[in-house]
């Protein structure tokens, strides 16, 4: 089975139809590790696509804040006002929908999907110490996360833990075999905000049966999300943060 890893979408159907094109449906099953919505200004488009389309899906902080679970208080100011201005798109169908979203970890087909780690879908994975923490906690071998919005991810042999590569930039993918008696953590990146200073939207592709990975990255019409953005009236930070992939 071939799995297209999707994670942090966020509202970016520029991004997100970039991806699917780029993906020329090379998968069987198309799974997403949270936050559909968020920052940018299509989460209506997000939310009916990603329902129609993935086969498993999480929630992400994102989600929770939009439909009501969480309190705004711990966004930074832009956050909070997207996620206002999120609430008032969306029908009431729709928010029932990011309400209902389980709470990762998720099994898949013999891997996870996580929102941040597996004790805890809202803390962050970003450094060698705090992915040490998540294998500790990891049911199987293999889980896909998000939640960073850092393409790679790690791995952890005997007591070594380690950084997954990731594509340099003007390369379209990075592929990797994954090894037995090894433990991963491997984020996809986001479809919708990068912020590893690669603007490109990111996202990969995994087979079970050779436990083969990609990572990719393609390039999509920031402009015009960026216009988007402007038009909707959310801050302009949120569009040129685009531009820069931070
Ligand atoms: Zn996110």
């Amino acid at each position: 089975m071939r799995f297209l890893i999707l994670s942090d979408i966020h509202a970016n159907i520029e991004a997100l139809e970039a991806v699917m094109a780029d993906a020329n449906g090379s998968y069987d099953q198309i799974v997403c590790c949270g936050d559909l919505v968020g920052y940018n200004p299509d989460p209506a488009a997000i939310v009916e696509w990603t329902e129609a389309r993935c086969a498993s899906v999480i929630r992400g902080n994102h989600d929770k804040v939009v439909a009501g679970i969480d309190d705004l208080e711990w966004f930074n100011p832009a956050a909070q006002a997207s996620a206002r201005w999120t609430k008032a798109q969306l029908s009431s169908t729709q928010l029932e929908y990011l309400h209902n979203l389980p709470q990762g970890p998720r099994a898949v087909d013999g891997f996870d999907i996580i929102h941040g780690a597996p004790f805890d879908e809202d803390e962050y994975v970003v450094s060698t110490e705090s992915a040490a923490d998540s294998f500790a906690s990891l049911r199987g071998e293999l889980a896909f996360f998000g939640h960073s919005h850092l393409q790679g991810g790690y791995f952890q042999k005997r007591r070594h833990v380690g950084h997954l590569d990731h594509v340099r930039a003007g390369e379209p993918e990075l592929t990797i075999v994954l090894e037995h008696d090894t433990l991963y953590l491997v984020n996809p990146g986001s479809v919708g905000q990068p912020r590893d200073g690669d603007p490109r939207a990111a996202y990969a592709v995994y087979d079970t049966e050779s436990r083969w990975l990609q990572f990719r990255r393609v390039t999509y019409d920031i402009e015009l999300t960026a216009a988007k953005i402007r038009k909707a009236g959310l801050p302009d930070v949120l569009g040129m943060r685009l531009f820069r992939g931070q």
